[in-house]
């Protein structure tokens, strides 16, 4: 701070600091560069001779000389378990999802859109209209976390039966709303481990049906919007995601989603984006040893993925029976980054979306054994209806 007023009261420091090179300052040991500086050797700051660019505009070349491909198509057929296609209405839709879905290498969609009730009903004909598309698509069923108060478990519960004989092979995707903002009928904030609640999670369990659930987002959201912080540039492009003093803190919203699926042993629960974790893999592994119940989804966290080739890698086998492919936004010139990160051995690649990450990604290299899991067998398992797609042993 001091060496910042000298700064601006002296600009000559920045042309000729005594011990510096020349057009640098000194700082002590411990100490960051000025802003528009960087460390040039070690207590040396210079600032650049021509204007910086913006971190939109500064898209350095990739000089890595290697023979890796991209890989279209995943190796093993996958079921996405997030899955956001718009709304199911005619077999034309369906035709096009079914070129997408062959030219990607998925075989099932399980669509996690909350679709509840006759709109559920209507989507499920459509689908098992489809003389090919019949069994690649099934639906979550959503539940109405409006006006919790008395009596309203029961009629939760009745519908959830209703979907599940529509066709729900699950419940969600549970939106980050609840513990960030639903209200009870009293007015108060519906925490997510609200005993009323129960009812439907023991539900879930008596229907052999998964709970998957999106709880908080990252982290960063909850930090100071400052050149530290590692979503700043999506926290700028999209103001509505930052979170402060009148949301409930993301270390909350954690415990809340940690307690009510301890208090569910019996309900299998699936949670989104690795539960924000997939940067903190010793909170994670903490999670997975505690609660045998859960299992986590990949969405939307491959930058945090493909960023710790080794520690993620091993993480992948040790839980290999508990991890579920899923792509979240369905854009499918992104699949295939997915398939890329978990099936090979590439160094420093792209990743499809500056705002998550400015860094490049790499593949973790999973063994046959476990793509096969992460890809199709997991899901399978927790939702034995869901119909084996071609090439699924
Ligand atoms: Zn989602």
């Amino acid at each position: 701070m001091r060496l910042l007023l000298a700064l601006l009261i002296f600009p000559a420091l920045l042309v000729a600091q005594p011990g510096g090179q020349q057009g640098g300052v000194t700082i002590q040991a411990g100490e960051e560069c000025p802003p528009g500086m960087t460390e040039v050797r070690p207590r040396n700051c210079r600032a650049p001779t021509m204007p910086a660019p913006s971190i939109l505009d500064y898209r350095p070349r990739n000089t890595v000389v290697s023979a890796d491909q991209p890989v279209p198509r995943a190796k093993f057929p996958a079921v996405d378990f997030h899955g956001h296609p718009a709304p199911i209405r005619s077999a034309e839709q369906l035709d096009a999802l079914q070129r997408e879905f062959d030219a990607m290498g998925l075989g099932v969609m399980i669509a996690a859109n909350n679709v509840s009730g006759d709109a559920l009903k209507a989507q499920v004909a459509v689908v098992q209209a489809h003389p090919t598309m019949r069994n690649r698509i099934r639906f979550l069923t959503g539940i109405s976390f409006a006006n919790v108060g008395p009596g309203w478990a029961e009629r939760a519960v009745a519908q959830l039966e209703a979907d599940v004989a529509a066709g729900a092979v699950g419940v969600g995707e549970i939106g980050k709303g609840l513990g960030l903002s639903t209200r009870k009928a009293d007015g108060t904030r519906l925490a997510i481990d609200d005993p009323a609640l129960d009812p439907v999670w023991q539900a879930a369990a008596r229907l052999k049906i998964p709970v998957f659930i999106h709880t908080a987002d990252p982290a960063e959201f909850w930090q100071p919007i400052d050149y530290k912080n590692e979503r700043w540039l999506e926290l700028a492009l999209f103001p509505n995601r930052r979170y402060g003093e009148e949301f409930p803190s993301f270390e909350q919203l954690a415990q809340e989603r940690d307690r009510m699926i301890k208090r569910n042993p019996n309900t299998t629960f699936v949670v989104a984006h690795m539960a924000w974790y997939a940067n903190d893999l010793p909170r994670l592994t903490r999670m997975m040893d505690e609660m045998p119940n859960m299992l986590v989804e990949v969405g939307a966290v491959l930058y945090d993925i493909g960023r710790q080739l080794r520690a993620m890698r091993d993480f992948f086998v040790k839980y290999q029976d508990r991890i579920l492919f899923g792509k979240d936004s369905y854009q499918p010139e992104e699949y295939p980054y997915y398939w890329r990160v978990f099936e090979t051995r590439d160094d420093y690649f792209d990743y499809y979306r500056d705002y998550h990450a400015f860094w490049k990604l790499y593949g973790i290299d999973l063994p046959d054994a476990v793509l096969r899991k992460v890809y199709y067998q997991n899901a399978l398992r927790i939702m034995p209806t869901v119909p084996r797609a071609a090439g699924m042993q």
